[in-house]
């Protein structure tokens, strides 16, 4: 479904991410670990459009996507939601999700507003507040939802459980765990690693800007020498 291949973005002259490569499968739900600053956002942020590489290509269902915009990307089914909550802060969560189904066909997006009532139900009793006064937690929930509004064939999350508190995480983790139960397909940039490792079927992990490993979470693990080094947690 995602081919990434030789991928390299620049901040400036700084390589942030050098000549990366991976693969998502339809149905996968891939894991992208490694330790702060080692490109995961950057990566990320490539695919989505909202950096431009500087070599390398980014194939999507055969497509060739590299460097197209992410208003572009979202029409072909590729989501992302930001590592920092990025909602509209003065319109109510149910705006904010109408605007995620922007590309979504009108019956479907009221269907689909629904699921994420049921889906989401912390959200679902605060439809008519404005997203400036929810919570991090719900915060985090609305980006998600809004970002599910569009019916990504693939959902690219960054960093979802970053800053929760516990019992949070375990809610984005049951999400992470329903969707794959779904059979969508997710790229996950992941902080807490074990509990991304247990998740995922498979995951690359980054450091300063290069996929280093890749493989399945018992494979990662047993590299017991590059999980205590990158992954650590
Ligand atoms: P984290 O988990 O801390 O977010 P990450 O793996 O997502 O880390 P990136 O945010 O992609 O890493 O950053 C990769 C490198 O690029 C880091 O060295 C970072 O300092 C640098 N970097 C990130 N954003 C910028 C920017 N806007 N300008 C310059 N350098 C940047």
């Amino acid at each position: 479904m995602l081919e990434v291949s030789g991928l390299t973005t620049k901040y400036g002259e700084i390589s942030a991410l050098r000549e990366a490569g991976l693969h998502v499968g339809s149905g996968e739900v891939v894991g992208l670990i490694g330790p702060n600053g080692a490109g995961k956002t950057t990566l990320l942020n490539s695919i989505a459009g909202l950096l431009t590489p500087s070599e390398g290509s980014v194939t999507f269902e055969g497509e060739d996507i590299t460097g197209r915009p992410p208003e572009d990307l979202v029409r072909l089914g590729l989501a992302l939601v930001p590592e920092h909550r990025r909602v509209f802060v003065d319109l109510t969560a149910e705006e904010n999700l109408k605007i995620g189904g922007v590309t979504t066909a009108g019956a479907d997006r009221a269907e689909l507003l629904e699921e994420m009532g049921e889906r989401f139900p912390m959200l679902r009793d605060k439809w008519t507040t404005p997203a400036g006064y929810l919570s991090g937690g719900e915060a985090r929930q609305l980006a998600i939802a809004r970002a599910l509004m569009s019916e990504p064939r693939l959902l690219m999350m960054d960093e979802p459980s970053l800053g929760l508190a516990p019992i949070l995480v375990d809610v984005v983790f049951d999400l992470i765990e329903s969707l794959r139960a779904q059979g969508r397909t997710l790229l996950v940039v992941e902080q807490n690693a074990t509990r991304m490792l247990d998740l995922a079927d498979r995951a690359y992990v980054l450091r300063s800007g290069e996929v280093v490993a890749e493989g399945t979470g018992a494979e990662l693990r047993g590299n017991k020498d590059l999980f205590d080094t990158f992954v650590g947690n």
